[in-house]
């Protein structure tokens, strides 16, 4: 194993504060801007092409071989191997969706979805958990904490488990799936139910971290991100190390698209790609600050030099308005996106837009990902709800290569599916069809 040459940085360009990675640190404790993970990659032995780390993947019996994220640990090199954590997360490939592409109208062999429900928690969450409890072993954490719309809290409790810290899930009244409640509980975690929806169990839930010195394992706490890159690092080993024109991705706390970003200029900085893909993120129609912010009041990352005074304003206005944001998509029901400032440079550094997309269109778009046997929940489906309205408008054309991350299982949100289905509240609704209990008149029916 190579030498760990790893430090945390402030991305405040006018605080630029560095810190040593033993340090939990959730934000700079020097001006409250969010860190990044940090690389002195002269003094890491990286791997000189991409399809090196592709060899350790046959490699069942080393259990971070064989892990998803850990693998490609050269490009995360933050922790000692002996206080990795791994409960076999990762092991997610990419999936032609030929079906799907031609109801599109899309060359059939150009989508990929990239289905991270097939993590041990269900979310691509996993990716993240498992590089921040190996940081909170290496720092002796005792006891973590999240706030959650349900992913976050399922993969937190799981990996919580796996090395003996304690959880504590913080999560809005009647704001989650019950998919996934019932993993937190399942697997122990202390879950206290607050009377407010995400944004506000977020506070709250930093303040407890700050006054209980809490391990904290949102997507504030830079080194999950470190985890979430790997999920681009296996879109590229699914398309056999070539880089796709476009990632569609849905926008909710913004950590994925975040890490995506920081995930291709890395490579790109290393010598390992020669291109970068461009990156749309998708918000639900409900909880779309980013596409507002981004498309209406043109907020940029402005290397580096963020208009602060734009996202108070539009915050203060949300605030004076008594906001709350809404959608079916809960794991995207968010409006104040934590890490917004590093999205900006995501969405900079891929050449990145930003689309809303209704409840409707997310249902719809789910249901037809579904009938072709790939199953997400809402939030998921967002992608290819945005992925419509990209190949309408001409963003994207239609012999373009795209990979979407279905970031959550089916399973996650049984409702969801249920009551489309049932109630046909869509074009793609497949309703069960009543019958008598006699033999002739099922037959009959099967024969319709
Ligand atoms: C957490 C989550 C999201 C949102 O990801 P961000 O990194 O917060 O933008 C989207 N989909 C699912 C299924 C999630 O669990
Ligand atoms: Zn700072």
């Amino acid at each position: 194993m190579s030498k760990i040459a790893a430090y945390q940085k402030c991305i405040n360009p006018a605080c630029g504060a560095t810190f040593d990675c033993m340090q939990t640190l959730f934000e700079c404790p020097q001006c409250g801007d969010l860190l990044d993970i940090c690389y002195e990659w002269d003094k890491t032995e990286v791997p000189a092409k991409l399809s090196d780390f592709a060899k350790r993947w046959p490699n069942r019996l080393n259990r971070l071989d064989f892990s998803g994220v850990w693998r490609f640990r050269e490009l995360l090199n933050f922790c000692p191997d002996e206080k990795k954590i791994s409960v076999g997360e990762g092991q997610t490939i990419l999936q032609q969706a030929c079906g799907l592409a031609a109801e599109l109208g899309m060359n059939p062999h150009n989508l990929f979805l990239q289905y991270e429900g097939m993590n041990p928690s269900g979310s691509f969450k996993d990716n993240g958990m498992t590089a921040a409890f190996s940081h909170a072993a290496m720092v002796k954490a005792v006891s973590s904490a999240c706030a959650s719309t349900g992913n976050t809290s399922a993969a937190m409790a799981l990996y919580a488990k796996a090395c003996g810290l304690k959880a504590t899930v913080f999560i809005g009244a009647g704001k989650i799936a019950y998919g996934k409640l019932s993993q937190a509980m399942d697997y122990g975690a202390y879950t206290i139910q607050i009377q407010g929806d995400f944004d506000d169990c977020m506070r709250q839930v930093q303040d407890v971290c700050r006054k209980m010195n809490i391990y904290l394992v949102n997507s504030l706490n830079p080194f999950r991100l470190e985890g979430q890159k790997t999920i681009m690092y296996r879109i590229l080993e699914g398309l056999n190390w070539q880089i796709p024109d476009w990632i569609i991705a849905p926008g909710g706390n913004l950590g994925n698209s975040s890490s995506f970003g920081k995930a291709f200029w890395e490579l790109k900085a290393l010598g390992l790609i020669d291109r970068v893909p461009r990156l749309a993120i998708i918000n639900a129609a409900g909880a779309n600050t980013l596409t507002e912010l981004v498309n209406d009041h043109k907020l940029r990352w402005n290397n580096s030099h963020i208009d602060n005074a734009k996202i108070n304003a539009y915050y203060g206005k949300l605030d004076a308005a008594g906001y709350k944001p809404h959608t079916i998509a809960s794991a995207i029901e968010i409006s104040r996106p934590v890490n917004l400032k590093k999205c900006l440079r995501a969405l900079d550094v891929c050449n990145g837009i930003v689309r809303s997309v209704t409840d409707a269109e997310i249902l719809d778009a789910k249901a037809q990902i579904g009938k072709f046997g790939l199953g997400c929940e809402p939030a998921s489906a967002a992608t290819i709800a945005g992925l419509k309205y990209l190949l309408a408008d001409g963003t994207i054309g239609k012999d373009e290569r795209i990979a979407c991350v279905l970031t959550g299982h089916v399973l996650k949100d049984p409702d969801a599916t249920v009551n489309y289905h049932s109630k046909k509240q869509g074009p793609f609704a497949n309703a069960p069809v009543q019958a008598p209990n006699d033999l002739d008149k099922i037959i009959a029916l099967m024969k319709a």
